[in-house]
């Protein structure tokens, strides 16, 4: 079997020093809010090129806590909208309802899978406060454009990088790209934690203020509530993790790129559309992901030559029970990608002869 993505493979790589951090941690005596969390939030934020980086949960929260935060500033308040891709997980999403503030979908780019700038502006009401774009499936969105738009009605621009560490746009840094960014750790990302974890990172020293007090029950000063806060934190034993694994981020991000870039190469289906790169260096391969009119049949053929996929959705946001309130919307590109979309296996420690037979099984699919 080829599998999809062999984590135990991928953390084995590393674990003799993650045993080490594992054991400074322990040794510490310090758990929560310490030494390894202050320096992976600097490690990392340089790193992104920002300049402050938050430790939080998980990858949603980091996201929730971005708009909790801007709540706080008065930047945005309840009703307010947010305009946000119609294909991303629903992760993006449910930051922006369990807010209080209404996600307004907006159709990706059908080649991208990225906001497409042409189709904001007609969302912008009075209400929207902010485009929260998504790097899907670890391409960098065309921020230029995104950016204008936002500086033209006064928008914020938040980057949900949960699948784009690492990945560039014209010379800078996803996570450093906009106004604030929320990263998660979870294990399968290309970051990834040995549990939950998740940042944000930013140029806005209000922002990074009041988010550093929301992580933590609202509070700066111990036992001084200033805002009702929540329990978000990156914990050491994380954040020592992510210390060690971020040493080889790059290098796990070179490998992706080569096993993409066969996979580019060397498919030739006449029912399978590969992927395309908008900027050079722009994509990190988090997933690679192909469409095919004939996904059913693409996903016997590939499982009878015991190889793994997945599919990055099956169900679009506004077709879940959770959004039953949209569920009679259309979004066309969106859903069409939802029923063809197919991610082939790609990870850092997939060895070249399983690439070759993953280009071999595809090639060969008839219909
Ligand atoms: C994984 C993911 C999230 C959520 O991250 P968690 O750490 O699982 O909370 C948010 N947005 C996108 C696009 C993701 O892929």
């Amino acid at each position: 079997m080829i599998p999809f993505l062999d984590l135990k493979k991928i953390n084995q790589q590393y674990s003799q020093e993650l045993k080490e951090a594992c054991s400074r941690v322990i040794d510490s005596g310090w758990y929560i809010l310490g030494n390894e969390v202050k320096e992976f939030e600097n490690e990392f934020a340089e790193y992104c090129g920002a300049k402050y980086c938050l430790g939080v949960g998980n990858g949603l929260d980091a996201l929730s806590l971005i708009i909790r935060g801007y709540k706080e500033l008065e930047v945005m308040s309840d009703g307010d909208e947010v305009i946000v891709p119609a294909n991303t997980y629903i992760a993006t999403i449910l930051a922006i309802s369990e807010n209080g503030l209404r996600p307004v979908l907006v159709e990706p780019d059908a080649s991208t899978y990225n906001l497409d700038p042409d189709l904001i502006e007609e969302a912008i009401t009075e209400k929207t406060k902010a485009i929260l774009t998504v790097h899907l499936y670890g391409q960098v969105t065309g921020m230029d454009e995104i950016n204008e738009i936002a500086q033209k009605y006064n928008l914020k621009v938040i980057e949900d990088c949960a699948q784009a560490h690492g990945a560039e746009y014209k010379g800078k840094m996803a996570g450093g790209l906009a106004d604030a960014a929320g990263f998660s750790f979870y294990p399968g990302k290309n970051l990834g934690a040995l549990g939950d974890g998740g940042a944000v990172t930013t140029n806005d020293s209000s922002l990074k203020e009041a988010i550093s007090a929301l992580r933590n029950y609202g509070s700066k000063k111990k036992y001084i509530n200033e805002f009702k806060g929540v329990n978000s934190r990156l914990d050491e034993m994380q954040a020592a993790m992510l210390r060690v694994k971020l040493r080889y981020v790059d290098e796990e991000k070179a490998k992706r790129r080569e096993i993409a870039s066969l996979y580019l190469s060397k498919i030739k289906n006449e029912h399978i559309k590969v992927p395309s790169v908008s900027y050079d260096k722009a994509h990190v391969w988090h997933l690679f992901v192909v469409e095919t009119n004939y996904r059913k049949e693409l996903l016997e053929h590939l499982e009878k030559d015991n190889i793994q996929s997945l599919i990055h959705y099956p169900v679009a946001p506004h077709k879940q029970k959770a959004y039953e309130e949209w569920n009679t919307y259309s979004y066309p590109i969106t859903e069409r990608m939802h029923d063809s979309v197919i991610s082939l296996p790609i990870s850092p420690v997939l060895e070249k002869p399983n690439v070759l037979a993953v280009i071999d099984s595809i090639n060969a699919f008839k219909i």
